[in-house]
C-alpha cells in the first residue's frame, strides 16, 4: 500500500524531534521515491555548525548522489515550509512534489515552487506547528540566524 502523506510526514517529524533532542533546530525532512523513504535528515546548524544543512538539504546529502530519473519520481517531505535555499535545491534536482507539515510559523518558497510546476501539499499538521512554536519561543535568536535575520 502506498503510504499517505501524513504517514510520510511522520518520518520527517521523527527526524525533527531527533534534531531537537540533539540541541538543534527541530526541522526534519524525508525524501520519498515510489512510496519508499530513501533518506531522512534534519537541520544541523547547531550540531555541525553548518549554515547550509537544513532539514531538506541534510536529507538530500544523506540520500547521496542520485540520477535525475530518481529525483523526477521523488517527493520531498518537510516539517516546515522550505526556505529559499531549500526551494532552490528542490528545483535544481527537479523534485516534482513537496509535502509540507506546516507554514504558519514560516512561509517559504511555496508560491515560487508552484509557479515552476511543483505540486505543493500543505498538511497544516498541529505537531509540526507545536515543535516550531515551542522552539521559536525558547530560542528566538537561533531561529533568526537560521532564516538569515537578526
Ligand atoms: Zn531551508
Amino acid at each position: 500500500m502506498t503510504p499517505t502523506d501524513h504517514e510520510l510526514l511522520a518520518h520527517a517529524v521523527a527526524a525533527a524531534r531527533e534534531g531537537r533532542a540533539e540541541g538543534g533546530i527541530p526541522i526534519g525532512a524525508a525524501l520519498v521515491v515510489d512510496g519508499e523513504v530513501l533518506a531522512v535528515g534534519h537541520n544541523r546548524r547547531v550540531q555541525l555548525g553548518s549554515p547550509i544543512l537544513h532539514g531538506e538539504t541534510d536529507c538530500l546529502a544523506n540520500a547521496g548522489r542520485l540520477p535525475a530519473s530518481v529525483y523526477a519520481r521523488a517527493t520531498m517531505v518537510t516539517t516546515l515550509s522550505p526556505c529559499d535555499m531549500c526551494t532552490g535545491a528542490i528545483l535544481l534536482y527537479g523534485i516534482p512534489r513537496v509535502v509540507i507539515g506546516e507554514n504558519r510559523t514560516f512561509y517559504g518558497g511555496e508560491d515560487y515552487l508552484r509557479s515552476r510546476g511543483v505540486e505543493v501539499v500543505v498538511l497544516d499538521d498541529a505537531e509540526c506547528v507545536r515543535l516550531m512554536t515551542e522552539f521559536i519561543a525558547a530560542e528566538p535568536e537561533l531561529w533568526n540566524e537560521d532564516i538569515g535575520e537578526e
